[in-house]
């Protein structure tokens, strides 16, 4: 009903005032609600004066830090539209990002100027330094300035788009994708409701900020809560766990591959850190599986494990775990945003499936996306004219209204005429005792279509050999899913929101074949 309700709104001086928001690990500063409403107002005053207007697209390119959230809710408060890209990408990626979504303004830090050479736009530079770029100020200017009081504030309607965040392209092209106040409002309540947050919190920030996890667990989604967000620039095993006793954390979102170094580690983590304080951890961005929830549970007992699933698609959470009893169903991605709908999906025929049968996840609800940035097609193959999203994954959900992710379609490896999940054998492979990590990727051939093959990281001192990986598996499945090749190696490449790089791989153990 309240049309001119943005997101910014809940940043709510009024209620937590004197609470810290944002500290900052590696420099100690911290930022309270106040603070931060007061440089968001300034800010974006100041970016009224530059000329920004609604509808006009911010490019934000920085690891995470506190200025993070203060860039997004001063761009989108205006009615503005940020856009963020990973800090790791080439320049070439970040061209191509540029010319695609066409930001009038950038905001970066000084080490990152060189990535937006070519692009000519206006920067406004976060932190002190200098270098080569068309600097027209700096962001300490910016939030050290009296705003306007008398400058007339365009509306804002909660149709509005306030966020465009490009897809991981894990699966094919990055794809910009355009999310709405309404759906960002929509997530702080699927938040809110999710965590316990009446007591006060402290969050522990190191998964990605430009990356939805990110941006709205921390840079949208706390900030009406109140609790606390502890940031660091970027995930570094030791500063995060010191980070944890510093700062007395309570919570610890992470992506499964973190997951793994802190269950093969636990040991010494355990003797060497002050772990007390912390209540639960959360995973989300890829799948957790079974013998990772257990590891971690007999690990680190005293730490509830949760999990979250959502795509950039429906501007983060769709389904969540939120109790150790539902943690224990053991491969659940979780129960439904209560928010949300959903059904499953036979992919060949479009009919909806029973409880137990397997398809396509659908979802439809307030946190699904606008659509695709100038891609019209695409939005038209993946959000039908009744609002469902065709999330692209493979699931089903049980009699109770769980959620199982078996595995993405675009990823099921075709041999012969069978389908194969690669996540299904990586589960299994991962239960081996001398194999630390691994993912199988689909190997092109002539006669069968496609066959599993295994990348194995063994553990140390370890002789297991490539028969001996084939046989583990070749006992516990049907005989069309046996991985057929293997081959080892130091890690599995991942992205940031702890997602296998198969492409990378693919390429890999086509390059090396071909020159045998
Ligand atoms: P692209 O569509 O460009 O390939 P992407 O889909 O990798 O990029 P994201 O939005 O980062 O981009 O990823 C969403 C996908 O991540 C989901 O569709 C799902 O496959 C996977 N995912 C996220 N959370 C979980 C989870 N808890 N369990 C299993 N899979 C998950």
């Amino acid at each position: 009903a309240n049309q001119t309700l943005d997101v910014t709104t809940f940043i709510s001086a009024r209620a937590h005032h004197g609470v810290t928001a944002f500290i900052d690990a590696s420099t100690g500063r911290r930022l309270t609600f106040s603070d931060l409403w007061r440089a968001v107002e300034s800010v974006s005053s100041s970016l009224s004066d530059f000329g920004i207007r609604k509808g006009d697209v911010v490019l934000l390119l920085s690891p995470n830090s506190i200025f993070f959230p203060i860039v997004c809710h001063s761009v989108m408060s205006l009615g503005a539209i940020i856009t963020t890209t990973n800090p790791l990408n080439t320049n070439r990626e970040i061209n191509k990002q540029i010319a695609d979504s066409k930001p009038v303004l950038a905001f970066t830090i000084p080490e990152l100027l060189p990535k937006l050479a070519e692009s000519n736009l206006p920067i406004v530079l976060i932190g002190s330094g200098s270098g080569k770029g068309k600097i027209v100020s700096t962001l300490d200017e910016m939030m050290t300035k009296e705003p306007n009081r008398n400058r007339v504030k365009e509306r804002v309607t909660q149709d509005d788009t306030a966020t465009l965040l490009y897809s991981s392209g894990t699966t094919g092209a990055s794809k910009g994708v355009i999310s709405s106040h309404r759906n960002l409002i929509a997530m702080v309540q699927t938040v809110i409701g999710r965590f316990q947050l009446e007591d006060q919190q402290t969050f522990l920030c190191t998964v990605p900020m430009f990356h939805i996890y990110g941006l709205v667990a921390f840079a949208t989604g706390l900030i009406a809560s109140g609790a606390t967000v502890v940031i660091l620039p970027k995930f570094e095993i030791h500063d995060m766990l010191s980070a944890i006793g510093m700062y007395k954390v309570t919570y610890l979102p992470l992506v499964p591959p973190i997951l793994v170094a802190l269950v093969n580690n636990a040991d010494q983590i355990r003797k060497k850190y002050d772990l007390r304080s912390l209540k639960w951890a959360i995973s989300g961005g890829a799948p957790l599986s079974k013998e990772l929830t257990e590891g971690f549970i007999e690990k680190f007992p005293g730490v509830t494990i949760m999990q979250g699933y959502g795509l950039t698609e429906t501007t983060g959470i769709g389904a969540s775990t939120d109790t150790m009893e539902e943690s224990r169903r053991y491969g659940t991605a979780g129960m439904l945003s209560s928010n949300m709908e959903a059904k499953i999906v036979d992919p060949d025929s479009g009919k909806a499936l029973e409880v137990n049968q397997t398809g396509e996840l659908w979802l439809k609800g307030p946190t699904v996306m606008k659509g695709y940035f100038s891609n019209a097609e695409a939005t038209a193959s993946t959000v039908d004219s009744s609002g469902w999203l065709r999330t692209g994954d493979l699931c089903y959900i049980d009699e109770d209204g769980f959620i199982f992710v078996v595995d993405r379609l675009k990823e099921l490896i075709k041999y012969k005429g069978y389908q194969v999940p690669p996540a299904e054998l990586e589960a299994l492979l991962l239960m081996h005792p001398e194999v630390d990590d691994c993912a199988v990727i689909p190997f092109p051939d002539k006669d069968v279509g496609q066959f599993p093959m295994a990348y194995v990281v063994r553990k140390n001192g370890s002789n297991l050999c490539e028969k001996g990986v084939m046989e583990f598996v070749a006992k516990q499945v049907a005989p069309y899913k046996r991985i057929r090749a293997v081959a080892f190696i130091g890690s599995v490449p991942k992205n940031p929101s702890g997602k296998i790089l198969r492409k990378d791989l693919i390429q890999l153990a086509t390059s090396t074949t071909s020159r045998l």
